[in-house]
């Protein structure tokens, strides 16, 4: 019999609580024990770790967010903390963690893993930048929420012919300014990977004013050089020559509030199994991912310290759609 602990860690993501629920339930048909750590790392520190039932983690499965609680925690970034951590655990008898959590939060697990805790990731993040799998617990709840927001500014655009400027999160990674703005019929997207001239951007919404359409949208990454605000100061300058008028909507966190969808509630549940599929066959060290429709295992130290690259082809298809 195992007892195993569950923690997510970094930036919320939609699907965390169903993360949890299939981890606890799929770890309790087994016969463990589980525990639940409160607030990331800082809560393994600290040992705010609980046990964790079947009923614990009812009604959570719909639920945004999640329960456990989550924090970027500096200490955990030190030696001192991290064998603070693994005291902690051993103490109170934990065989193995399970960590949710996006490209920090893994880096945080793989750092354990080297200290000799056996620890098993599940790939949680709206930005969908980690290694090992082709796609993160949140990302598809998060898309959709900015393609609604693109089919809705859309409706008012038309109205007035305006030309909208979404911004969307993603620091360093253009993921879901790609994909939304592939899906949303985007006019022009910007993203941090791909060097945009703005004068480019303008002479994209000429076009589309001279051919008369009535609305355009134009998406961009948090990230990239030329982001909503530069955009506007931009196009300020150039005002006389625009004939649209331009307005800017920052997305911001309203991307990683929302309910998750069934594609992340199914995938959070896949996940949570898997990593306790790994744990039973002690395959330690790895993240949880999805690769060709499987749930796969990937050794940490493949994952850690890199950035899943953006698709090119996908970044050509925008193109061709503009
Ligand atoms: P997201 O990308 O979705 O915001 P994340 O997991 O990348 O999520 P981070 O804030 O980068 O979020 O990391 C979360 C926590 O993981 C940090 O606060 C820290 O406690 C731990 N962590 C991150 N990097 C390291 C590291 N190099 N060594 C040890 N711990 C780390």
């Amino acid at each position: 019999m195992k007892h195993v602990a569950v923690l997510t860690s970094g930036g919320d993501a939609p699907g965390m609580n169903a993360a949890i629920r299939a981890v606890v339930r799929c770890g309790v048909s087994k016969g463990w024990s589980m525990f639940g750590v409160y607030n990331g790392y800082a809560g393994l520190i600290s040992g705010n770790i609980r046990p964790m039932g079947t009923r614990d983690v009812g009604g959570i499965l719909n639920k945004g967010g999640t329960i456990l609680g989550s924090a970027r925690c500096q200490e955990f970034y030190t030696d001192a903390g991290r064998l603070k951590a693994i005291r902690t655990l051993r103490q109170i008898g934990i065989d193995a963690l399970v960590v949710i959590g996006g490209n920090g939060s893994q880096t945080g697990s793989y750092e354990l893993h080297k200290l000799g805790f056996p620890v098993v990731g599940i790939a949680s993040t709206i930005d969908n930048d980690l290694c090992g799998t082709e796609i993160t617990i949140g990302v598809d709840t998060a898309l959709n929420i900015a393609l609604e927001a693109i089919d809705r500014l859309k409706v008012t655009a038309s109205s007035h012919q305006r030309a909208f400027l979404l911004e969307v999160m993603g620091r360093k990674c253009g993921y879901i300014a790609l994909m939304a703005g592939i899906a949303g019929g985007a006019e022009y997207i910007l993203i941090p990977e791909v060097e945009t001239d703005p004068e480019e951007v303008a002479e994209t919404l000429d076009l589309a004013y001279q051919h008369g359409k009535e609305h355009a949208i134009i998406v961009v990454a948090e990230g990239a050089k030329y982001n909503a605000e530069a955009l506007i100061n931009y196009f300020e300058k150039h005002r006389d020559r625009l004939g649209f008028k331009i307005r800017a909507t920052i997305l911001g966190h309203v991307q990683r509030g929302g309910n998750p969808g069934a594609f992340d509630r199914i995938l959070a549940s896949r996940f949570g199994n898997g990593a306790i599929e790994a744990i039973d066959r002690e395959d330690y060290g790895v993240l949880v991912g999805l690769n060709k429709s499987a749930i796969t295992t990937t050794p940490l130290e493949e994952v850690v310290g890199k950035t899943k690259e953006i698709s090119m082809d996908m970044v050509k298809l925008a193109r061709a759609l503009d």
